[in-house]
């Protein structure tokens, strides 16, 4: 038995997110230190650690990644990350 509230569902089924978007998630790769707050609270689950290679080219480090098909905007990932690597910005 899995542990946790982790509902899974059919991703290509699920509804994606319309122009009525108000706000969006900018990530500021640069200061994002791969913690994973962000992909636990996002309500959406539309939030994942992707791993990239660091700026000397060797490094590899987790870095969140948005997946905009879904994300709705509420901004509950910018108010949980400790470095303040994610800005809300108003949708055009
Ligand atoms: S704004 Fe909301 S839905 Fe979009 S990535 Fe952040 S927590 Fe998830
Ligand atoms: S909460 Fe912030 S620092 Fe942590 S993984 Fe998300 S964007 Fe990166």
């Amino acid at each position: 038995m899995e542990k946790g509230a982790v509902i899974k569902y059919d991703a290509l089924k699920a509804p994606r997110t319309g122009n009525w978007r108000y706000l969006y998630p900018e990530m500021k790769k640069e200061k994002c230190i791969g913690c994973g707050r962000c992909v636990s609270f996002c309500p959406e689950a539309c939030i994942e650690l992707r791993k990239e290679k660091g700026s000397d080219n060797k490094t590899v480090k987790n870095k969140a990644r948005v997946d905009y098909d879904f994300c709705k905007g509420c901004g509950v990932c910018a108010s949980v990350c400790p470095v303040r690597a994610i800005i809300m910005k108003k949708s055009e």
